[in-house]
Order: structure tokens, then sequence, then C-alpha cells
């Protein structure tokens, strides 16, 4: 954000974008209305024609939205931010706002679930197609380009591999054709990468996971140039999928500890990949932190550590991996990520379970794999409870 260039991200995390009313609130105020009174007519009409900036209706803007806004553009670095009901929102908004019926899209094949079916089934519906790559090679990115191309979409670390990207690289081979890069940054979040110092023009958040952190909310938001944002606002302020003020309350005091959480979480997933690493039941540890893992050197660049997300292979099928995952005590058995509490899921029966066996075999989910998104208990603890059910194997 302009106004706090300076700063580093846990004092922007704690400080940017607050704006105090006439009662001087010490913290952040939430603004329950959905609309604003003017004093006279000409403000009124100055206001709804945007000669006058300023809030209308909560539609169009919200004080303390404006404030998680900020706030989060400040953390990615970017001149602007826009705020959605949630990720998926999010991610609409952003292809809406720049790509219209006859548009091409070149995404990669390991995205989270709901964003293949967004461009798949409903997009689609609306003229814009979609080819999906090699999440890892640059070079099948250039080979789908097509002259109405206009968007390359990514998310990085993969889900559940933590397959890494190559953001810059990708800028380069998009930009060169005036093509824009979407990058979903829901995994790291700023705290650990931020995509658009990277050459990205977009960065997508579902604020659901580790920006809320705490799994209350719901939220999503599109980060960028004003340019480009101000486009996503118009199709938000007319299409309607904006972020509520109480849930942007929510995502305001989450942002204050995102940093500490993050960190803490991706500290305590390096502990326990190593352990898993070394640990007889298991195979292979899928963690951009491990020196095993294929893009080490890569996420290194490009990341500030592994992240929370550890994905891990039980020695023999479905069977050893689910007598892992029921023996946990602790450990939630959900598919949700980003929270204060850990979470564990069988990815071939839950998030990838509507794909054929022989899809899932070709990207790489096996019938052995779990998923693990790590939150703030002790290390020791997730160990224990994972040996319970390892023990057994
Ligand atoms: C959860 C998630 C989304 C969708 O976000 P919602 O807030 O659930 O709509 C998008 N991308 C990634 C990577 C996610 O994990």
């Amino acid at each position: 954000m302009a106004d706090f260039p300076e700063y580093r991200p846990e004092t922007l995390a704690v400080r940017a974008g607050q704006q105090r009313s006439q009662f001087g609130e010490h913290s952040e105020a939430l603004y329950l209305t959905s609309s604003f009174v003017f004093p006279s007519a000409a403000q009124a009409a100055r206001r709804f024609s945007g000669e006058e900036e300023g809030n209308v209706y909560a539609r169009f803007t919200n004080p303390t939205v404006t404030m998680f806004e900020e706030r989060l553009a400040a953390l990615e670095g970017a001149e602007d931010c826009v705020a959605t009901a949630s990720g998926m929102s999010a991610i609409m908004a952003a292809v809406l706002a720049h790509l219209k019926q006859g548009d091409h899209i070149v995404a990669s094949n390991s995205l989270f679930g709901a964003t293949v079916q967004l461009f798949n089934n409903i997009l689609s519906r609306t003229g814009i197609t979609t080819t999906f790559v090699s999440h890892t090679d640059p070079a099948a990115w250039e080979a789908a380009i097509r002259p109405e191309t206009k968007l390359f979409f990514l998310e990085t670390p993969s889900n559940p591999l933590t397959e890494i990207a190559d953001i810059r690289t990708l800028a380069g081979i998009a930009h060169a054709r005036n093509i824009l890069v979407a990058v979903d940054n829901c995994f790291c979040t700023p705290i650990l990468q931020r995509p658009l110092d990277m050459g990205a023009d977009l960065v997508i958040h579902s604020a659901t996971k580790f920006l809320d952190g705490q799994g209350r909310v719901l939220g999503g938001a599109v980060c960028g140039p004003k340019k480009l944002t101000e486009e996503v606002f118009k199709y938000l302020r007319t299409a309607g999928p904006t972020l509520s003020a109480f849930n942007a309350w929510v995502l305001l005091k989450g942002l204050e500890t995102l940093k500490l959480r993050v960190e803490a979480q991706s500290a305590k997933a390096a502990q326990l990949a190593a352990w898993l690493e070394a640990h007889p039941k298991v195979g292979r540890v899928f963690y951009p932190g491990l020196p095993s893992h294929p893009q080490y050197e890569l996420a290194k660049t490009q990341q500030k550590s592994g992240g929370a997300i550890v994905a891990f292979e039980v020695k023999g099928a479905r069977e050893q991996a689910w007598q892992v995952v029921d023996n946990c005590r602790l450990l939630s058995i959900t598919a949700n990520l980003g929270d204060t509490k850990t979470t564990i899921t069988h990815p071939a029966s839950t998030t990838h379970g509507r794909i054929s066996p022989e899809a899932r075999a070709a990207a790489g989910i096996s019938e052995g794999l779990l998923r693990i998104a790590v939150g703030l208990e002790a290390v020791e603890d997730l160990q224990a409870d994972l040996e319970r059910g390892l023990s057994l194997t």
C-alpha cells in the first residue's frame, strides 16, 4: 500500500488500512450497515455518479470491507485489492472482469477441484474455454497458447502433491503474448510468497483458509494493480458477490496474526515432514521444504518456507491409509485447510474421489496418499496421533 511501503509484514498486518471514526476506537470498527446517508441531494448525486468518493451502498463498498482490502493489499505488495464473498467468487470475478465470450484460459492441471468445475462446467457455458496443462512444464503452457488466450491461471504449491509452478518463467511466457497471469496464493499467503513481485498480474485468495486461519468465515479477494482490479470491482458492484462486513471484520482481525500463525504452522509442518520421511511405514513424503522434493531449489526461490501442507504415502493401499485416519483422536478428519486445528484427509476418496481411478493414478494421487494441513498443536502430539495408526499398518 502506498502509505506504508517502508513497514515490515508484521507491522502491516496489525496497522495497515485502519480508518478510525470520530469516536477514536482503537480496534477496527464493524460497520453493519447496508446503505449510507447523504447530507443533501447534491452530494447523493455526486456519490452515485462517482464524481465524489465515498460509501453509497454495501454491495459497492463498506468501510470495514475497505479496511480488510487495504490491509491485504499492503501484505501482497498490491496497489489495490477487491474483497469477495468466497474464494470461488474471487476467481469468477477475476475471470469475468477480464475475459469475454470466445476467450481462452491456459490453466494448471492440478487446481483446486471447484476451480476446475468452474472453468469446465460454468465458464464454458459463456463461451470461455480452458486448456489444462502440466503444472510443472512451462513448455506445455507455451504450446497451449492460442490467438484468443487471455489468461494463465495457476496455484502453487499444488494440492495435494505440493508441486511447484515456476511463477517467473510462466509470467515471462505470458507477457510476451499480452496474456494476464493470475495466481491463487491460498496455500502460501503473502507471508511466504508474493506472486506480484515475481511477475503475476493478479493474486487471488480464498480468505476462508489461512487469512481467517480459524475456520470461521468464508471470504475471498483479488489483488493487483488498480487498472486490473477496477474491472473486478465493476463486476462485483453489479453482479453482487461482495464480502459481508461481518466477515471482513473477522478477516481483518485474522490478518493481524497471519505471520505468526503461518510461520509457526510451516515450521511444525517441516518437522512433521522430516519425521514422516524417516518413518518405516511411510513411503514418499511431498513437502517443498524437504531437500528430497523434486523442486526444492525452485521452491526456495519463490517461497520463504515449505508451508503448512504435507502429503505422504502410507505403505500399502487405501486400507492402511484409512487406518491412520481412523486412529486419529486429535487431527480433524476434514478437507479444510489453513486452520489452527490440524486436519487430515484421504484425497483419493474425498477431494479427488470423483475423478476416475485411472486419471487419479495419472495425477499421482495414490490410494495410500494422505494430506495433512498442519495447525498450531504441539508437533509431538501430532506425531503421537499419527503413530497410533501407522503402528497398526
Ligand atoms: C478453498 C480454496 C478455494 C475456494 O475458496 P472458497 O473460499 O471455499 O470459495 C480456491 N482455491 C484454493 C486453493 C482453495 O484451497
